[in-house]
């Protein structure tokens, strides 16, 4: 049992670590467990293992498991995070191995949570919100459905639940404001009650609104971008969902607000000296957590040259072209570019990366300085 990879050996010792840790009054907070100890555990799991996604995962737990430094309730929730890892992995790109819900008797890809049972929720919450589009309508409700977890899913956001809205910075094409978000993001599924409950509320995003001349069309392909890339990728600019001015009627994203934007990071340095250093090329560190392919874009988005940068058009048609294959997302910056380059283009070979950058309309938009806003 302990060095074993069958699920059927695993299925209880996960499933009562996973109850125990949703139902303890902590829920997910990590404040009364060491979690520093909790991590490094999970990052030592992580590098001692490859190899088939679905056998890595057991032999993961079963490193957690063996563990002689944590608690049981520290284990527990080792064993949930790198369930809700796989889980995500799972339902998103492997798609290989199942597992039956007990509530409704479906089988699906995730142990967490029920897709079927989520999937249900949220078709028979449309009946309580509108954009007033259909067609926006069903971008939402399709990614709500393409990745049905709890703290991913985007949103209709009713206008009045932003407050303090503030107007930020105008690029080319969009307009960016700060505001306050009242209402807490889904967090997670209660099986009881077959509902999904919320997490904090009082938090700041960023609101953006496209200026182009078309500005309906173009916000459609906007919001379908955002909504994609988000709903695959949590590394990069998360999209809460999206509003609509009531007084403009114009619509709006909703954005995770990023720590690590440039334009933000001068700003609240207010630091000349720092700011020449910038102008040399000293950048915000990025985590070793984030994907090489995105720190390789970010990076070139932050070139001193705006010569050099991406065209916003060939950073799109990037992602557009992301065939995603073995979960790439969640290999880190120490993974070989080359090797994972090579898989996420699907054919692309990686010489022919920086043309792929540069493909589109050349009078695009340059990648400008606040990339994570402008993307
Ligand atoms: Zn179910």
């Amino acid at each position: 049992m302990a060095c074993s990879t069958d699920w059927a050996d695993w299925k209880d010792v996960i499933q009562n670590s996973i109850t125990r840790t949703l139902n303890s009054p902590r829920g997910f907070k990590y404040s009364k467990l060491r979690e520093d100890k909790i991590e490094s555990v999970i990052n030592r799991s992580q590098d001692a293992f490859s190899g088939k996604w679905n056998v890595v995962y057991l032999r993961r737990i079963a490193f957690v498991y063996n563990d002689n430094i944590l608690t049981q309730e520290e284990k527990d929730d080792a064993i949930l995070s790198l369930t809700m890892l796989k889980d995500r992995d799972n339902l998103l790109y492997g798609k290989d191995v199942t597992y039956r819900c007990d509530i409704c008797d479906r089988s699906g890809y995730m142990i967490v949570w029920c897709q079927h049972c989520v999937v249900d929720f949220l078709q028979d919450e449309t009946t309580k919100w509108t954009s007033m589009d259909k067609h926006i309508d069903r971008q939402i409700l399709l990614a709500q459905t393409r990745a049905p977890i709890p703290d991913a899913i985007p949103e209709w956001i009713p206008y009045e639940l932003l407050r303090d809205v503030d107007y930020l910075t105008q690029g080319g094409y969009a307009s960016v404001y700060t505001a306050t978000y009242m209402r807490g993001l889904y967090a997670r599924w209660r099986k009881t009650t077959r509902t999904l409950s919320r997490g904090l509320t009082h938090f700041k995003v960023v609101l953006k609104k496209l200026n182009w001349n078309h500005p309906e069309n173009d916000f459609k392909n906007e919001l379908e971008k955002h909504l994609y890339v988000s709903s695959v990728c949590d590394a990069i600019v998360r999209c809460y969902g999206v509003t609509r001015d009531p007084i403009t009627k114009d619509y709006m994203l909703v954005l995770n607000r990023m720590k690590c934007d440039l334009r933000e990071y001068i700003e609240q340095v207010h630091d000349k000296a720092l700011q020449l250093e910038i102008f040399r090329g000293t950048r915000p560190i990025l985590s070793d957590a984030t994907p090489k392919a995105f720190t390789e874009i970010i990076r070139r988005c932050w070139d001193a040259d705006p010569n050099k940068r991406p065209k916003a058009v060939g950073i799109a048609n990037y992602f557009s072209k992301i065939k995603i294959k073995g979960g790439f997302v969640f290999q880190n910056a120490t993974t070989e570019v080359g090797s994972e380059i090579s898989t996420i283009t699907s054919g692309i070979s990686t010489t022919k990366l920086a043309s792929l950058y540069d493909t589109g309309d050349s009078s695009g938009d340059s990648c400008a300085i606040n990339f994570s806003i402008d993307i």
